[in-house]
């Protein structure tokens, strides 16, 4: 029997882990579940799955928590705050963690997961885009199994050979090909990009995600971090990992290799496919996802990123090559220019510009420790909100 902790438990990915946990009652148990703010959400879970204990994001909401599990005469223990997320993430009795918090909340306890050497699936890519060596270290020298849940890394993963060391040339890999939808405006004229609402950017031809993930795909700045995360996460350089548009997302992600080879991961857009190699690997068990049927798809394509009309992939590909904290850097403007963008305070096509504002502005270092990760984390969502500050509309 597995113990897991789901950081993250009430937004889009936790429920689909919850899904596939509740098929397999004899192979999985839920420790501790956590959620910022839906509680009335995270009650129901914890009625549905009785983790020992749940964590929320502040006095209040445990207070109110804690009152709807008496109501139900649940046992869960009720806590908050950060410190109580990684220690739900690091506890003995806790075998995995699903890291499913969304943005840089989720680098301290998925950092707690890893160096306490679980296994660490993760959804956060933020995480590992922020802290990148830092966070394979600490992997590496806990002994923790590190599983990508992102759909295109966990392609990639099964594409490559069991044992892969994160040396491309020693598994004769030639290229890392990242598959991207191009999100909702991939044929949208460019110059009425401005005009698009929160909610028609949200809207994702293929995947239902959480909001800022969403306008992430839309921007492409998603792939941005997720050539970063496959960067850390495979070992490759920037020059081995190449984006490739394919618009149906039935193709989640390829690897090519010396000999010629391209290796690909195929599947219905549904990410309970994913957590559930995850969870299991290295054995198979059912997701509850449809198996793809080939004949019933119109066709598949493919072509080359334009990186005009999606600036924020070739901003992601600069801070890669810059290295240090520059990810971090990147992730942060990301995240304040999301949500300024979601709160209506810039347009779409602002989310680039204070990106490329802060990368210029604020200097980067080197990303000798979390805390330097943090301070240049700070940093940024400061020079991103007074930049914001002078450019609202
Ligand atoms: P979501 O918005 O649906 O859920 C986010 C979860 O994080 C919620 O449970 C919320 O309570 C919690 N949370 C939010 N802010 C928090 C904070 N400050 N402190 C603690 N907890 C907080 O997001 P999602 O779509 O499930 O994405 C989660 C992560 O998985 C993201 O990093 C995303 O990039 C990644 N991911 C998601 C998908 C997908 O299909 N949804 C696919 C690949 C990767
Ligand atoms: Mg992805």
């Amino acid at each position: 029997m597995q113990r897991i902790t789901i950081l993250g438990a009430t937004g889009s990915i936790g429920v689909s882990t919850l899904d596939v946990l509740a098929r397999h009652p004899e192979r999985y148990s839920v420790y501790a579940l956590s959620a910022h703010s839906r509680v009335e959400e995270l009650a129901a879970q914890c009625e549905r799955f009785r983790p020992a204990r749940a964590v929320v994001g502040s006095a209040a909401a445990a207070e109110q928590l804690g009152a709807l599990l008496r109501a139900k005469g649940l046992r869960t223990e009720v806590e908050y705050g950060e410190q109580a997320l990684c220690a739900i993430a690091s506890a003995a009795e806790v075998d995995a963690v699903m890291a499913a918090i969304v943005g840089a909340a989720g680098l301290a306890p998925t950092l707690a997961a890893a160096r306490a050497g679980k296994k660490v699936l993760l959804a956060n890519k933020e995480a590992l885009v922020m802290s990148g060596q830092l966070f394979m270290d600490a992997v590496q020298d806990s002994g923790a199994v590190l599983l990508p849940i992102d759909s295109e890394h966990n392609a990639i993963f099964q594409c490559l050979p069991h044992g892969y060391g994160r040396a491309p040339e020693a598994a004769g890999v030639a290229k890392v090909l990242l598959t991207a939808s191009g999100g909702p405006f991939l044929t949208r004229a460019v110059e009425t990009l401005d005009a698009v609402t929160p909610e028609q950017a949200c809207k994702h031809p293929n995947w239902v995600m959480g909001r800022k993930i969403s306008v992430d795909s839309a921007t492409m700045m998603n792939k941005g971090l997720e050539v970063i995360e496959a960067h850390w996460l495979f070992g490759a350089p920037a020059d081995q990992i190449e984006v490739v548009i394919h618009p149906q997302s039935v193709i989640h992600s390829m690897v090519s290799y010396v000999d010629g080879s391209v290796l690909a991961q195929l599947g219905n857009p549904d990410m309970r496919t994913p957590i559930a190699h995850a969870l299991a690997w290295p054995e198979r068990i059912a997701s509850g996802v449809e198996q793809l049927d080939l004949t019933r798809m119109g066709g598949l394509q493919f072509e080359r990123p334009d990186f005009e009309r999606f600036p924020c992939l070739a901003l992601a590909f600069d801070a890669l090559r810059a290295g240090g904290t520059a990810p971090a850097l990147l992730n942060a403007a990301n995240e304040v220019a999301v949500q300024a963008f979601l709160d209506q305070r810039i347009g779409f096509r602002q989310i680039d510009r204070v990106i490329a504002h802060v990368m210029d502005a604020v200097p980067h270092g080197a990303a000798s420790s979390i805390a330097a990760v943090m301070a240049q984390d700070a940093a940024a969502r400061v020079a991103a909100q007074t930049y914001i500050a002078g450019h609202a509309k």
